[in-house]
């Protein structure tokens, strides 16, 4: 593959020597110059389209529609510029008035202008492709108006608008189509292949409408003739030939480069709405002589305008939807053990405080007990380590299932050991809860020597009215406690002492 600086210059070197053989020929067949000119810009009109529809099918997924529309757009040209020649040089008819030519010519701006107004992100539906054909049809209809003062297919004598008043037309839908470009541009702060389609469409359109409007200027001062002016129509197709060569530099992906600010999102969220605001104007333009024709597409542009509003909003809802359920998962996630499943010290030490407060403010108790499997090295040791994990998953499992009240929480430590929260629980109640656990790893049945079943040995410590000392100092009063429960001979449950330092001063 040749680099790009080498391409670029071979690019140039291609569209110069075209431009070149266009005047040489010309020169050399001056009598034949008008038939040369539209044979040259109809093939640079060809090779746009051929470049823009490889790029189309080359291209990502998502600029197939924008380089695809471009294309249509060029060949609209290409067709009315050969429609052009065919009625001046074989028909003679005269040019100073608009024809259907410079009809066709015209609305090659539709496909262009809906490409600047299609939105490069997901929200490109079928559904807005639908409604923006709708619009398309509709402008095309408009312009017909404009030109030709009667609807199409109604066999009534056209009343064309005179060249001069078409040249006009001509340099403002130019204007329009290249400021839209230029704002998307502008707005567009993503590098890759949309950044590129939008920065060669706003090439190829001002070099189109400078060159186009010197060569219209020249039309009316020369009285048609346009001489070697006519080598200008060939800049803009070639540019665009080139460029749909050109491959994007750096990453093919869509990319932000920056965050963008206020007015460039604005503009972005804006473009979908120019296509409506063009129909919008072309309505206001006929109805001084159309009035029907004027509301109706007028009405259609505002309801089309109302629709895609209603339709962004519901699909932007959505998206927020998705996303606050996509965020409770992740946080779901970050509060669970990713091994056992319940929930994790994070977890816990958030609903401890939280728990704590409840505690000192309703003046209940609250106990906690820390849980800490018995010999589980030897059962790691003997039956290895993917064995451990499964029994420490049981072993979760069946402490979490004996505790029906929703306000407990069990949760691990780290490694063989558990937390257990047990909110408005005093004493008595929590040493039930610890009897409980113990048989419910019991009933397990696990094993860390043939004889010698797996047991739980569990440290207590109960916070009471009036409260005092700190959640810290609950968390260490439960793990003395378990300390002496493994000192004693383990598969028991020990008390720790909370609190009696502010109750002996009470
Ligand atoms: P004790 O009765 O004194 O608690 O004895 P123990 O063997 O349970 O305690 P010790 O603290 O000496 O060892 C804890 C062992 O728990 C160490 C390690 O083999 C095991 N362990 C810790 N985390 C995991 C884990 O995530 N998976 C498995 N399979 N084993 C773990
Ligand atoms: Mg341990
Ligand atoms: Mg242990």
């Amino acid at each position: 593959m040749l680099s790009r600086p080498l391409t670029l210059r071979l690019l140039l070197a291609a569209a110069a020597a075209y431009v070149l053989l266009h005047g040489l020929s010309m020169a050399v067949c001056s009598a034949h110059a008008a038939a040369i000119s539209y044979c040259f810009v109809i093939v640079a009109t060809l090779l746009a389209v051929t470049g823009c529809i490889r790029r189309a099918q080359a291209g990502p997924a998502d600029m197939r529609l924008p380089w695809t529309m471009v294309g249509v757009g060029i060949l609209l040209w290409c067709c009315g510029a050969a429609l052009e020649g065919w009625q001046e040089l074989v028909q003679h008819v005269s040019s100073a008035n608009a024809s259907s030519s410079d009809f066709i010519i015209f609305i090659f701006g539709v496909p262009i202008l809906l490409a600047i107004s299609t939105p490069t992100r997901q929200d490109r539906r079928l559904f807005f492709v639908w409604l923006d054909s709708i619009q398309a049809v509709m402008t095309a209809y408009l312009i017909y108006l404009a030109f030709f003062t009667v609807s199409p297919f109604t066999h009534k004598p056209i009343e064309p608008i005179s060249a001069s008043t078409l040249i006009l037309i001509y340099t403002v839908e130019n204007l329009v189509l290249a400021g839209s470009a230029s704002l998307r541009l502008f707005a567009h702060q993503r590098k890759g292949d949309s950044h590129y389609f939008y920065w060669a469409l706003t090439c190829f359109l001002w070099i189109y409408t400078i060159c186009i409007a010197i060569s219209n200027y020249v039309y009316l001062t020369n009285h048609g003739n346009t001489g070697f002016y006519d080598l200008l129509s060939d800049l803009p197709f070639l540019f665009l030939a080139a460029a749909s060569v050109l491959l994007v530099r750096g990453r093919t992906e869509d990319s932000p480069v920056f965050d963008r600010g206020k007015l460039m999102l604005f503009i972005d969220n804006l473009s979908p709405t120019f296509f409506t605001a063009a129909l919008f104007l072309l309505s206001f333009a006929v109805m001084r002589q159309h009035f029907y024709a004027g509301i109706v597409s007028a009405l259609l542009a505002l309801s089309i305008y109302s629709i895609r509003t209603t339709m962004l909003q519901s699909l932007s809802v959505r998206a927020e939807q998705r996303l606050r359920e996509a965020h409770d998962r992740l946080e779901a996630i970050s509060l669970t053990d990713s091994l056992t499943g319940v929930a994790n010290r994070r977890h816990f030490d958030r609903t401890l405080e939280m728990e704590w407060n409840r505690t000192v403010r309703t003046r209940h108790p609250l106990a906690l007990l820390i849980i800490d499997i018995d010999y589980f090295k030897k059962l790691n040791d003997r039956y290895g380590h993917p064995h451990g994990d499964r029994c420490l998953i049981r072993i979760a499992q069946a402490m979490r299932d004996g505790l029906p009240r929703s306000g407990d929480l069990l949760a691990r430590y780290g490694g063989e050991e558990f937390l257990l929260l047990l909110p408005t629980t005093d004493q008595a109640g929590a040493e039930l809860v610890a009897a409980r656990m113990q048989k419910a790893v019991a009933s397990l049945d696990i094993s860390y020597e043939p004889e010698h079943r797996t047991t739980i040995s569990i440290g207590l410590a109960v916070s009471e009215h009036p409260h005092s000392g700190t959640t810290a100092e609950l968390i260490d009063a439960a793990d003395d406690a378990l300390y002496r429960a493994k000192k004693n001979g383990r598969d028991r449950v020990e008390i720790g002492v909370f609190g009696v330092r502010h109750l002996k001063v009470e």
